[in-house]
């Protein structure tokens, strides 16, 4: 990965775990994250327990987002977040299975971007409240392209059984 690019730029990223204790990965991807190259994460929020999205028959989730300063594409950093996921084990089976992490690109300074296996920002954010909790911790006032205010999206969606836990 060559990196010229001098201007770091701010990213939000989304991060969920459900299997092999979840806070304690929450808190493995925030130190992954921040140990990217190019990058250095700025803001962390608090963590969530949400209720599973899809499949009801598997354990609740623990959500965060995390902010970060970075010198690479956005592409570049969603490949280095899908490899964070690998060598945590992520495994994929069925859609919106149980998994060790989930790292989702939610938003990345500059233009939309809507290529195969990059679309920013994430298609889901303004339906999610586990997403748009932690991201109103960390960016209450970012406005999302084609959403809107975080902090007007976090309220339209409300808690829903959304609990912080520290
Ligand atoms: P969802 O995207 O609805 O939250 P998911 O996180 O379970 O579902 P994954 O299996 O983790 O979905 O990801 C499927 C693919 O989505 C990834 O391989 C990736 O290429 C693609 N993708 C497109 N845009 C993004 C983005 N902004 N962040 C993360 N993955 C993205
Ligand atoms: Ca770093
Ligand atoms: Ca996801
Ligand atoms: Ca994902």
């Amino acid at each position: 990965m060559s990196i010229t690019r001098p201007l770091w730029r701010p990213a939000y990223v989304a991060i969920g775990s459900n299997l092999n204790d979840p806070r304690a990965r929450i808190l493995e991807a925030f130190g992954r994250i921040a140990a990217l190259p190019a990058t250095r994460a700025v803001l962390r929020s608090r963590l969530y327990l949400s209720r599973p999205l899809g499949p009801q028959d598997q354990p609740d989730f623990v959500n965060a987002a995390a902010g970060v300063l970075t010198r690479l594409g956005a592409r570049e950093l969603l490949d280095a977040l899908l490899g964070i996921e690998r060598v945590m084990g992520r495994e994929r089976h069925e859609r919106w299975g149980p998994r060790i992490i989930d790292l989702d690109l939610v938003w990345f300074a500059g233009p939309p971007i809507d290529e195969t296996g990059l679309t920013v920002p994430h298609r889901s954010v303004s339906e999610r409240n586990f997403v748009l909790y932690p991201l109103a911790d960390i960016a209450p006032e970012l406005d999302i392209p084609g959403h809107g205010r975080v902090l007007d999206l976090k309220l339209r969606a409300g808690d829903n059984g959304l609990v912080a836990l520290e």
